[in-house]
């Protein structure tokens, strides 16, 4: 059954184009999230790093094949512990994240696959970069030798999603990145259309957070 479910996620990789879901779990507990892990499921996304480690450290060693997305704020002083139970980071935003991580990874000798998070509506609650500071970030990122693969954006909740995929698809290629993290509940469709590689997910598999 397991065999099954994993040669059928190697063969739809392959096809053309396929995004990956993040199953966004934050808030529900593991049982919550078990029968897509038995599932065979392998991504899932967390916001805070502490409630990732209460939840997910132990399966994590059962199961080395799931991968962890930290999708939230990461503060420096939680970097070490990140660093060692997530597999990828879609929120770093700044310089001085950067070079934590950085000897952070170097310390653990690990790398991480990491998102540059812009915050492409500039709205003022929002974590990220503005989207005019993103060539020093990633100049500075590729200096430390880090593994960013993308850009990440959350767009104002209150506006159609499309004209900032747009935007943020033309940096990405622009800086010649390859990957895009775009796409929630409510607008994963229109982050299809704008060739997504990472949806992430959550009340449309979990269902209403409290
Ligand atoms: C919570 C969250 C999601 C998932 O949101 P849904 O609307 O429940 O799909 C996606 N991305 C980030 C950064 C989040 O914090």
């Amino acid at each position: 059954m397991k065999q099954n479910v994993n040669k059928k996620i190697n063969e739809l990789n392959i096809q053309n184009y396929q995004p990956n879901i993040i199953a966004v779990s934050k808030t529900f507990p593991l049982e919550n999230i078990k029968p897509l892990i038995e599932y065979g499921h392998l991504h899932y996304g967390e916001n805070k790093v502490q409630e990732a480690l209460e939840k997910w450290s132990r399966i994590k060693k059962l199961k080395p094949e799931i991968q962890l997305h930290l999708i939230g704020k990461l503060q420096t002083n939680k970097v070490k512990i990140a660093v060692s139970l997530f597999d990828f980071i879609h929120s770093v935003d700044s310089v001085k994240l950067a070079k934590k991580i950085a000897s952070e990874q170097i310390k653990q000798k690990k790398k991480l696959k990491l998102f540059l998070q812009v915050n492409i509506g500039k709205e003022s609650q929002k974590n990220g970069i503005l989207i005019e500071d993103v060539n020093k970030l990633l100049d500075e990122c590729s200096s430390l030798n880090l593994n960013v693969l993308g850009l990440m954006c959350l767009p104002p909740i209150d506006l159609p999603a499309r004209n900032y995929f747009s935007q943020i698809k033309d940096k990405n290629f622009e800086l010649k990145l390859k990957f895009l993290s775009i796409g929630m509940s409510n607008d994963y469709m229109d982050a299809i259309e704008f060739k997504s590689n990472f949806l992430r997910i959550g009340t449309k598999i979990f269902g209403k957070r409290n």
